[in-house]
């Protein structure tokens, strides 16, 4: 396939080769064979990015907030029209299915939207001092600088367009730096954006390998806040890299979702959200669930109404061969240690049968860290208020899920998991107009909702005298 496309950088509007034209190849998750070549860049290439969004800062930050929203807003029209071709880059980069690459955009779409019309609300505030019009106490925000917008693979788009939103509403500008497993799809997003017809150097794209890139970024001294998806490996990195610089940072992480099943849930719902929140991306999400807490006297009627959803799913190639591998390890970690492994086998290729584990103890793997492959561990309980502690006790706090029949009994469970969004009786997760945010060791700050566009503002206090 050596007529396989190459994607150069975005700067400054336009395509910039990586230095010396160097290039490195985008293997397919579905054959292994050559789906793209992409620039292979170098730190240089991160200075000229920078610095065409620091060229780009001081009109798009001093640009009126209704003209800005409207600049958005054709960026997501431009992104509405070319839905379908980024859902079809998804699925051939990252191996999720069409229809799951579809919804991530279609929910992206609705973020572009949301941050279009919240860049015409940058209100200011002025509180009169009783002297002088105009004298008192007048507060204004504006866009905190050039953000690196650093992005992981298992949600190529919507990751980037969560950041690049509500920076761009807020009067920032970015630096995009995709993850290199996945990301054509991202490149398409600030090709969108500069054919949309927003100023040349606001939106830039670096492509390249990850390590080397987002630590150029994470200590480029004209970038002012660095906005990181991805592991807490790395996030330990960048946030070393960045705390020194006192540059502003947020961290979205991983998971290990907690579904608390109440006594009186209906089943076929708790069922639900076990198996499509358990396996949506072939658990590779952040928001998976991964253990799902059933009262013992449920637990024979729960098992076999979800294996025979479990049985029926067909999911994507992992994106990659280290989530493949990794899988495998965590599957034979299980056994060793006494637990019980159904399904979990490969299927064919890097395609994985998704695995259910039982009796499981403290210190198997799949009970400690995030597993971020198909696996769900159901775990029976005696008294809810051992499931919750069961549930907090990794150091993760991110999407946890309650099904309950009494209401308020099962509100008071949500508000006892410590986790940033909890969802009762469902599994749709995001909204545009509500933060996302990971609690304890899932990170740092928010993303969407009120606090996901402050997080791009700084403010200003001018006290006037007289
Ligand atoms: P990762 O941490 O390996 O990569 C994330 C980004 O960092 C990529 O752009 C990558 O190229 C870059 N990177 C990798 N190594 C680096 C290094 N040494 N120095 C600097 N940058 C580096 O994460 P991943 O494996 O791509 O993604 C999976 C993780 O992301 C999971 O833990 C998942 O839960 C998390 N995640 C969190 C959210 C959320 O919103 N909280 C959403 C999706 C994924």
């Amino acid at each position: 396939m050596s007529d396989a496309p190459t994607f150069v950088n975005i700067v400054d509007g336009t395509d910039a080769p990586a230095a010396g034209g160097a290039v490195m190849d985008v293997p397919s998750p579905h054959d292994g064979g050559l789906v793209a070549r992409i620039a292979a860049s170098a730190p240089g290439d991160v200075d000229a990015a920078v610095a065409a969004a620091r060229a780009a800062l001081p009109a798009w930050r001093a640009t009126a907030p209704l003209e800005r929203g409207a600049a958005i807003a054709r960026f997501a029209r431009l992104f509405d029209d070319e839905a379908g071709d980024l859902a079809e880059l998804i699925h051939r980069e990252m191996g999720k299915p069409l229809a799951e690459a579809q919804a991530e955009v279609a929910r992206a779409a609705e973020v572009n939207h949301h941050f279009a019309a919240e860049a015409e609300r940058m209100w200011e505030q002025y509180l009169p001092s009783g002297g002088a019009f105009g004298a008192g106490n007048h507060v204004r925000g504006e866009g905190i600088g050039v953000v690196a917008a650093i992005t992981p693979w298992n949600f190529p788009v919507a990751l980037i367009v969560w950041k690049l939103a509500p920076a761009l509403a807020a009067g920032c500008t970015l630096v995009v730096k995709p993850a290199q497993e996945a990301p054509l799809a991202a490149w398409r997003v600030c090709d969108i954006a500069r054919r949309s017809g927003l100023p040349d150097g606001v939106v830039n794209c670096v492509l390249g390998d990850g390590p080397a890139l987002g630590e150029a970024l994470a200590t480029h001294d004209g970038v002012d806040k660095v906005a990181f998806t991805g592991s807490r490996r790395v996030a330990e990195m960048i946030a070393g890299w960045a705390a020194p610089r006192l540059k502003a940072l947020s961290l979205e992480l991983g998971g290990h979702g907690p579904l608390i099943v109440l006594d009186d849930a209906d089943l076929d719902a708790a069922v639900d959200v076990a198996t499509v929140q358990g396996f949506a991306n072939a658990g590779q999400a952040c928001y998976s669930v991964n253990r799902v807490f059933v009262p013992r006297t449920r637990m024979g009627d729960f098992m076999d109404a979800f294996r025979v959803r479990v049985a029926a799913l067909e999911l994507g190639p992992m994106a990659t061969q280290r989530g493949f591998d990794r899988h495998h390890e965590l599957m034979d970690d299980a056994r060793a240690q006494g637990a019980t492994v159904e399904g979990g086998g490969t299927v064919a290729g890097r395609r994985l049968a998704p695995a259910i584990v039982t009796h499981a103890r403290h210190g198997v793997r799949v009970m400690e860290e995030e597993p971020f492959t198909p696996v769900v561990t159901v775990i029976s309980y005696d008294d809810v208020s051992e499931a919750l502690a069961e549930a907090n006790r990794p150091d993760y706090g991110l999407v946890g899920y309650v099904c309950g029949g009494d209401l308020r009994r099962t509100m008071d469970v949500a508000r006892a998991l410590e986790c940033g969004t909890v969802v009762v009786n469902g599994w749709r997760v995001v909204v545009a107009h509500a933060p996302y945010a990971g609690w304890k060791g899932s990170g740092v700050g928010a993303e969407l909702g009120h606090p996901g566009m402050e997080a791009f503002i700084r403010w200003q206090h001018v006290r006037v005298l007289a």
